[in-house]
């Protein structure tokens, strides 16, 4: 076992501190990383405060990790030490249902194991990446390209797959005309992403407050929802809208802002069910979907796919005496676009 620095809750109301957890040794095919820099995800939020159902505590959360490489197991062959490699939200999968054999290890039948809050294989339950270290299998470690700034990279492990994974699955691209809702640390990689994949992006955000930042990142229109004339205006305008937001949205209202054949697809997760009134979908044969993550090639090919494309997200780096106030910022959607925690400072 290897004890190593971390910030953990301590309950679901206590602010996070500092403390000690416990790393596995080397199994042959486990990676130790040493961590760079560690982003904030609101899942991170909602998790440790317990949102989205009870979590063993103490518990250390973040799932988008960067760092580099400095052991090995014997029988480690696709990452070698000092390398710049990345984690996301998942550490392993049962590797052998159907959708895990088809590259989809976070729709895995048997549920893949989360980076933290899960129970490992090992029967332990994993701790995230808030910390200075961490042991991962090789197959669930990604290469980060050196080109992409180290201390921008790790939210692409989370918000980048999140956004990209869509955004390829419903073809955006040249031709398209895709809304992403919502300006935030996924929205804005959502636009990002679409703009490098040739599509014709609009913003959908509550404001105009961003309207600046949307069209510098790429967009060529920005639209606020506050406004009930934007849904007036954009009425049938899209081929896809990924929706970024995790408070429920009036369904009706952003439905039929599709075009024939659009998809509306919801990477952003409301508590609460949403209610869909089918006619809606009738009209222009519209679908409602949804989307999680990506798998680990896909993952690889969104990494590579930034490195050739020179995206990155924006971020704001803090120390990790900064983690609690970055949460309370996160909440007021006070934060351009991202957090990542400076990992030197736990050291
Ligand atoms: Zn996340
Ligand atoms: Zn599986």
């Amino acid at each position: 076992m290897l004890t190593v620095n971390a910030i953990a809750a301590p309950s679901a109301t206590e602010p996070l501190v500092r403390t000690t957890i416990e790393r596995r040794d080397l199994g042959p095919r486990d990676i130790l990383i040493e961590i760079s820099y560690a982003g904030i995800c609101h899942s991170d939020i909602h998790t440790v405060r317990g949102e989205w159902g009870e979590v063993p505590y103490p518990l250390t959360v973040g799932h988008e990790i960067v760092g580099h490489v400095r052991e090995a197991g014997a029988a480690v062959t696709r990452h070698a030490i000092g390398d710049r490699v990345g984690v996301g939200c998942m550490v392993d999968s049962c590797r052998e249902c159907d959708n895990c054999k088809a590259g989809y290890e976070q729709y895995c039948l048997t549920g893949n194991v989360g980076t933290y809050a899960s129970v490992d294989r090992d029967g332990t339950v994993t701790q995230g990446g808030y910390s200075t270290h961490v042991v991962v299998d090789e197959d669930f470690v990604l290469r980060v390209p050196e080109s992409i700034p180290h201390q921008a990279a790790a939210p692409l492990l989370c918000a980048g797959i999140t956004t990209y994974s869509p955004l390829a699955h419903w073809k955006a691209g040249p031709g398209k005309r895709v809304a992403v809702v919502g300006m935030g640390g996924l929205g804005h990689m959502g636009v990002k992403l679409a703009v490098a994949m040739g599509a014709e992006v609009t913003v959908l955000s509550q404001t105009l407050s961003k309207k600046d930042d949307g069209l510098a990142f790429g967009a060529k229109h920005y639209y606020a929802t506050s406004d009930p004339a934007t849904f007036e205006t954009l009425r049938n305008t899209f081929d896809l809208i990924i929706n970024t937001v995790s408070a429920p949205i009036d369904m009706k209202a952003y439905l039929s802002l599709l075009a024939l054949d659009g998809t509306l697809v919801s990477v952003g997760a409301p508590p609460e069910p949403l209610p869909v009134g089918v006619f809606t979908l009738f009209s222009n044969r519209r679908s409602f979907a949804g989307s999680s993550i990506g798998g680990i090639a896909e993952t690889q090919e969104m990494l590579d796919f930034c490195a050739e494309h020179g995206i990155a997200p924006e971020v704001e780096v803090i120390g990790a005496d900064e983690v609690n106030e970055a949460y309370e910022r996160v909440m007021k959607s006070d934060v351009r676009y991202r957090f990542v925690i400076d990992v030197d400072s736990l050291r």
